[in-house]
Parts: C-alpha cells; structure tokens; sequence
C-alpha cells in the first residue's frame, strides 16, 4: 500500500489521504479552472478568484467522496462491522475492514447507504442553490455556481455506482441481493457475469460515441474478473 498521511478521525475512524490524492487534487482544481459554465470557472474573473473556487470545489468534491465513505462506514458499524479506516486517493474513497459484515440484506443497506448519500447531498445542495436563486442556477454568483457544480456530481457520482456492475457499489449490491438465493461464490460469479454483459454493451455504445465511455468499460470488466478471482481464492480453500 502506498504512503498516506492521517488527516483526523470521525465517529471513531482514522481518515487518511493517500499520496496519488495530492497528484489529483490539483488536476482536478485545473480542470475546474479549464471547464466553463455550468461545470467551471472559466471567464470568472479575478483570475485569483477563479483559481481559488476551483481549488475550493475540489477539496469539497474530495470532502462528498468522504461523506459516502461515511455513509458505508456508519451502518457497517451500526451492524457489527468494523471500520480500519477511511483512504481518499487517485479514484475516490475506499474504506477498509477490520471485521465484515456477512448478512445479505445487511450488506445491502452497508453498500447502497454511499451511493443514496451522494444522491441526498447532490439534491440538498441543488435545493440550496434553488433557495438562494431561484432565477438561475449558475448566474451572476460563483458561489452559486460551485453548489452547482457539486450538486450535480454527487447525483452523478451516486447513480453512476448504482450500475450493478463491479468495482460500483451496484455490483455489490447485486451480489449480496443475488446471495439471498444461492451461495456467496455462485452469487459472485452471477454478478461478475452481468456485471461483464453491461461492460461489454458500454464499450460497443462507447466505440461509436466516446471512447471515456470505452475505457470505463474496460475498467469496469477488468474488476468484474479480479472480483471473482479473489471470491474465488479465498473461499477454494473451505
Ligand atoms: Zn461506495
């Protein structure tokens, strides 16, 4: 595991940021700083204030990350789990166990909790935004247009791990729903097995409109495999 710096402890757990995180976090601000309206800063002016919101909206986008890490870690410990600690880096969050939770309907509350609360915080800060200007979403306000931006990827950020396809909180879901009915490893295989057809269906669609679309999908069934390796190693040995 690579180098991360512990950065404080909530509801009992360490927090700690990974060191691909600080490579990340300034791309994305740049991003921000690069994108215009209604997903950037671009045109905002002072230059300073430009930079200084598109850093800004990367911390918070980074501080969402957590709250949906939390969200998992929250009713993993309400169930009997136990939570090693939270690690923000390159691609998210992830959050380690010391001791799983192994009930499936348990599990499903455990997995769907981060995704629901990314889709809660997206909607509460576009109500926010709704509230300060009903007029406009984006106009006339930088701050208004960060609650934008944020609002809406944390609803993106949460129905896109809904798809039901690993490494996205949906594959798991699908798993522990799948394991109501038959054995943890045929569950695994069965979801990895979807997860698979809804990767292959995204890398055809994104071949002919965007190849971003074509990437994720290989990524999405290279973990589709992984996934049912490591189920598959670690419960041979029974
Ligand atoms: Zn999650």
């Amino acid at each position: 595991m690579s180098k991360a710096y512990k950065i404080g402890k909530i509801i009992g757990i360490p927090i700690k940021i990974d060191i691909s995180f600080l490579i990340v976090l300034p791309l994305f601000a740049w991003f921000f700083s690069s994108y215009v309206q209604p997903f950037g800063f671009a045109g905002v002016q002072p230059e300073i204030m430009k930079y200084a919101f598109s850093l800004l909206t990367a911390i918070l986008l980074f501080v969402s990350v957590l709250v949906h890490e939390l969200a998992h870690s929250y009713f993993s410990l309400i169930f009997g789990g136990s939570i090693k600690e939270i690690r923000l880096h390159l691609l998210g969050g992830v959050a380690s166990m010391n001791r799983e939770v192994k009930e499936p309907l348990k599990v499903m509350v455990i997995v769907a909790a981060g995704p629901l609360s990314s889709i809660i915080l997206g909607v509460l800060l576009l109500v926010l935004n709704y509230i300060l200007n009903p007029a406009s979403f984006t106009e006339g306000n930088t701050t208004l247009l960060m609650l934008f931006i944020l609002g809406y990827v944390n609803i993106f950020m949460g129905l896109f791990n809904l798809i039901p396809a690993f490494p996205m909180d949906g594959g798991r879901i699908l798993r522990a729903f799948l394991s109501l009915f038959m054995d943890y490893v045929k569950a695994t295989e069965k979801a990895v097995l979807i997860g698979k057809i809804i990767a292959v269906l995204l890398g055809i669609f994104g071949l002919f409109t965007d190849l971003w679309l074509l990437l994720i999908a290989l990524y999405i069934y290279g973990n589709a495999s992984r996934e049912e390796q490591l189920v598959k190693m670690r419960y041979s040995r029974f």
